[in-house]
């Protein structure tokens, strides 16, 4: 028995393709191969959506238990044995994956996902070279109306992520599945265009699509994931701190996409629209690099470094007090801005200046 944040677990041992492993009772038989990094493929799962067990993919054999189960959605108790290692699993495995690939169009060499896709993972690790079975039905149309995402209804797996985080995780309520059968595909609103529909373009679900049906449109052709550099940061737009990934092409001095960081706090892997998207002000030919200083009311504004900057700012400030007191001066601090650099600039204003004429952006 272990105790965790006040709450008793009890643990419990499981044999795992011969190996065996201690678990917390609670966990599924998926989420104690992942914690080790014994792969298991499984297309639908998803630790922010919770368990589904639509794909069967992550199928596996359990003593005592008939048929195939989906480790998925198994929790683990105490003596059970579990085998993913046999004839059985792997040809059930095997004819999931054939299955889903020959109902898409699965063009891997062009598509934006490759060498990110857990559909194109499972099919490797199984030894599937190419879909068995022909395809059927219409090639359905891309939907890029967004800003800022491409949909590819023939590449998608109905694997319910994007609906299920869009609509349990950022609750934004968008997204869902339409029609019936092997019509189905996943819809906005009323089967808008997603740029007509009420999507918010935080991008939850591009980054929950386990293939290539959604995709960062900005990010298109402009490299592989093996060829970007990831940088782990905190987004630099407001004070929540989100944790992101920035993919970077180092000899392009380029950014090509941003993902938040799952399991991280704040945000656990979510982001709004600018934290995601909105990173192109990073190369604009517009940046300011350097301070801009108008000397007098009539004055353009001119470069200058920053000890000029700097220099002339405490000069005004300082002679402004001096003259009209400390209360002529007020500080208005900015909401994005960190918490830390907010307490700097409340010292500053009351004990530096002296006065308690402060405020913040966001409370207007
Ligand atoms: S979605 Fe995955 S499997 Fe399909 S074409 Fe793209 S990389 Fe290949
Ligand atoms: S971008 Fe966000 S709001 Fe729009 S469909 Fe995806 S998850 Fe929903
Ligand atoms: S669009 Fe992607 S996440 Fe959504 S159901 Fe299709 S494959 Fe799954």
């Amino acid at each position: 028995m272990s105790i965790a944040r006040g709450v008793e677990t009890r643990t419990v041992r499981l044999t795992f393709d011969g190996r065996t492993a201690t678990a917390r009772e609670g966990q599924t038989v998926l989420e104690v191969a992942r914690e080790r990094g014994w792969y298991v493929p499984s297309l639908c799962y998803h630790p922010k959506v919770g368990q589904a067990g639509l794909c069967r993919v992550c199928v596996a054999e359990v003593d005592g238990m008939a048929g195939l189960q989906t480790t998925c959605t198994l929790p683990v108790r105490d003596g059970m044995v579990v085998r993913t290692d046999t004839a059985l699993v792997q040809a059930a495995r095997r004819m999931n994956v054939d299955l889903l690939l020959s109902a898409g169009v699965h063009d891997c060499l062009a598509c934006e996902a490759t060498g990110r896709c857990d559909l194109q993972d499972a099919a490797y690790r199984l030894g599937i070279d190419r879909p068995s079975f022909p395809r059927r039905g219409e090639l359905l149309p891309l939907d890029a109306s967004s800003a800022f995402i491409v949909r590819d209804p023939n590449k998608c797996i109905h694997c319910f992520r994007c609906i299920r985080g869009c609509n349990g995780t950022v609750v934004n309520d968008v997204l869902d599945m339409g029609y019936r059968g092997d019509r189905s595909v996943v819809i906005c609103d009323d089967d808008l265009p997603m740029g007509a529909s009420s999507c918010v373009s935080c991008g939850e679900c591009v980054q929950l699509c386990p293939t290539g049906s959604l995709i960062e449109k900005k990010a298109v052709g402009l490299g592989r994931p093996w060829e970007l550099a990831t940088v782990r940061t905190t987004c630099a737009y407001c004070g929540v701190g989100c944790q992101v990934n920035v993919h970077v092409d180092r000899a392009a001095n380029r950014i090509v996409r941003i993902d938040g960081v799952e399991g991280a706090p704040p945000n656990d892997g979510m982001l709004c629209v600018k934290g995601r998207f909105g990173y192109d002000y990073t190369s604009s030919a517009d940046r300011l690099t350097t301070p801009l200083m108008r000397r007098s009311r009539s004055d353009a504004l001119a470069p200058a470094t920053w000890d000029e900057a700097l220099d002339f700012a405490a000069e005004r400030l300082a002679a402004i007090r001096d003259r009209d007191g400390p209360d002529a001066i007020g500080l208005v601090a900015c909401a994005r801005s960190t918490n830390e650099n907010n307490y700097a600039a409340a010292v500053f204003a009351r004990a530096g200046v002296g006065t308690n004429s402060i405020d913040h952006c966001a409370r207007t």
